[in-house]
């Protein structure tokens, strides 16, 4: 692949399992001048695993994304080809990228998508509930404005996909279950890792299984839609 120079590539990266990433991704990690990314160590890791000779990593935080924009954009005006990661998956998908991207084509210069896995997409593949049409809502917010969106969602005339850690997880099933009733839903824990588990039931059978079951890792969900009514 011909790395283009003044570019800014968008790479995404494994949710767990290392063997989950892109001949060319690791093309581009190997050939651009500097990778722009969250955790250094778990960058390092990939690049470890693939004999990526070492480059400059540029680190990028959530809500410091500020930050990095100046230099990044001195860099392609320089020349420089970047490629832009996030600790999983794909940046931009509740993760830091969006900042960076949209202050990047202001600047005036190319982004470009090196696609691969999202832990959304991942479960969408095995989804036994139908996801012709869904919604991606990604993480809920912890405070404000958390019941405001959760009364707006289960007016979704199609499945909803969340993102949830390991320390709300039972508070989230426990809030689904009142606001959405009991529903079927889809629970995917650790994708693609060792303790990768993947529930299918309704949200009380969820909160049943989870109680009994390790409730640690990263956790997707797909909630169906509700039963359609007269009026819709
Ligand atoms: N950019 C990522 C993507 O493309 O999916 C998402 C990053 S977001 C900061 C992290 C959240 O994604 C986790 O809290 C969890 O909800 C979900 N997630 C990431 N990896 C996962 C996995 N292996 N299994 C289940 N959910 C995962």
């Amino acid at each position: 692949m011909q790395i283009k120079p003044s570019t800014l590539y968008i790479v995404a990266t494994p949710i767990g399992n290392l063997e989950d990433v892109t001949y060319r991704a690791i093309q581009v990690l190997k050939d651009v001048d500097a990778i722009i990314c969250e955790d250094t160590r778990v960058t390092v890791r990939l690049l470890e695993r693939y004999d990526v000779p070492r480059k400059t990593l540029i680190p990028h935080y959530k809500n410091q994304e500020a930050r990095t924009i100046a230099p990044v954009i001195a860099r392609l005006k320089n020349g420089e080809s970047l490629a832009l990661v996030s600790d999983a998956g794909t940046p931009g998908i509740s993760d830091p990228g969006y900042f960076m991207v949209s202050e990047v084509v202001k600047a005036g210069f190319t982004v470009e998508p090196i696609p691969g896995v999202t832990a959304a997409t991942a479960l969408l593949s095995v989804s036994h509930i139908p996801n012709g049409h869904f919604y991606f809502e990604g993480f809920l917010p912890h405070k404000k404005g958390r019941q405001t969106r959760l009364k707006f969602l289960t007016e979704m005339d199609c499945g909803v996909i969340f993102y949830e850690s390991t320390h709300r997880i039972m508070k989230f099933f426990n809030e689904i279950l009142g606001y959405f009733g009991d529903r079927e839903v889809l629970v995917g824990r650790e994708l693609t890792k060792m303790h990768e588990t993947i529930f299918r039931g309704t949200v009380s059978e969820a909160i049943s299984f989870f109680e009994e079951h390790s409730q640690k890792g990263e956790f997707v969900v797909l909630i169906d839609k509700g039963q359609l009514t007269k009026d819709n």
